[in-house]
């Protein structure tokens, strides 16, 4: 496809005269006769780049640059006559990419135009292998859920939040039961799938501002914000009962259906006290329900004095 190109001159002989040299150069030039026509059309089209007069009837092309770069991805090659009125600086301080003086060479002007197409791609490039990086940063390679490191992270910020509008917090903390056994039964990678699935089933029974983590190697974690003990002992409980209605089956043992279970503990964030004792409390819930015979959801709470 055509790059599309806008160029914004109020001369007529300049704007056709640059029509044909892009078009030749392989562009798609949009033309504009001030910086008005220019915002119009920017608002109806995707342009890489505007090329535009400096000196234009109403706003002028340094105004315009602002204006773009307000509001667009887009960017702005500056023409100007020799006559002083702005400088180099003045452009660029605004945001333009490059600055170009009129007459324009188009060979010169179509050389700039390639140099800020080809920043701008490298940018592109740069920013999504960084959001990627970002993303892997946080995540848990496996089960694809959020990684430990970022459920500390989004904890303190969700317990923040709930200390400044005083609203409650819960946590969850999901354990498999007897999950050496499943691996030293059916292998490793059945384990791991095993794990993935039950990522899946976390994340099913989540309403979209809580959020699941891999906590550990078979152990889960689940924010919820806005939500109080009793309502986070329900979550629990669903993901419990639809873990052990879940049917596995291991290659390694054909035709045969294994089912798993979960112990959970749940609690809710008790006024100021710290991020690690809010932890310890959902992970003490959680051996309670070992202790209770597995495949259960027990809670702990610090009871508010009034
Ligand atoms: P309990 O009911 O007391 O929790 O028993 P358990 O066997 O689940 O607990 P234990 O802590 O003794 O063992 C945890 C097991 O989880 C050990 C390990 O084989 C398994 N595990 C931990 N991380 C992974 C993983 O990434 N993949 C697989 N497949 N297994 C894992
Ligand atoms: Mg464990
Ligand atoms: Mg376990």
């Amino acid at each position: 496809m055509k790059i599309p190109i806008l160029i914004v001159d109020d001369d007529p002989a300049i704007r056709d005269s640059m029509k044909e040299a892009m078009e030749i150069a392989g562009y798609n030039p949009y033309l504009a006769a001030s910086a008005e026509e220019a915002l119009d059309l920017l608002n109806k089209n995707m342009f890489h780049v505007v090329i535009t007069d400096i000196l234009l009837p109403g706003l002028d092309g340094l105004e315009l640059t602002d204006l773009i770069k307000e509001r667009y991805d887009t960017d702005v090659i500056v023409m100007t006559g020799y006559s002083g009125d702005y400088s180099y600086e003045e452009a660029i301080t605004k945001g333009a990419s490059d600055f170009v003086f009129k007459p324009v060479r188009f060979e010169e002007l179509l050389l700039r135009l390639k140099r800020v197409l080809k920043e701008r791609k490298l940018t592109k490039d740069r920013n999504e292998m960084l959001e990627t990086l970002q993303k892997l940063a946080i995540t848990d390679g496996l089960t694809k859920l959020y990684n430990s490191r970022y459920f500390y992270n989004q904890l303190e910020l969700e317990i923040d939040r709930s200390k400044r509008y005083n609203h409650p917090v819960s946590l969850l903390l999901l354990d498999i039961d007897h999950f050496k056994l499943y691996n030293d039964s059916y292998g490793h990678l059945e384990g791991d799938k095993v794990l993935v699935k039950l990522g899946r089933i976390i994340k099913s029974c989540l309403r979209t501002m809580d959020s699941a983590y891999r906590y550990g190697g078979e152990e889960f974690t689940v924010i919820l914000p806005e939500t109080n003990g009793q309502e986070a002992i329900g979550v629990a409980e669903r993901i419990r009962r639809i873990v052990e209605t879940e049917k596995f089956t291991p290659e390694t043992e054909e035709g045969k259906e294994i089912t798993i279970t979960i112990s959970a503990g749940v609690t809710e964030y008790y006024p100021n006290e710290d991020v690690a004792t809010f932890i310890k409390r959902a992970d003490k819930a959680m051996y309670s329900s070992k202790e209770r015979g597995r495949n259960t959801v027990s809670s702990l709470f610090v009871q508010k004095s009034s």
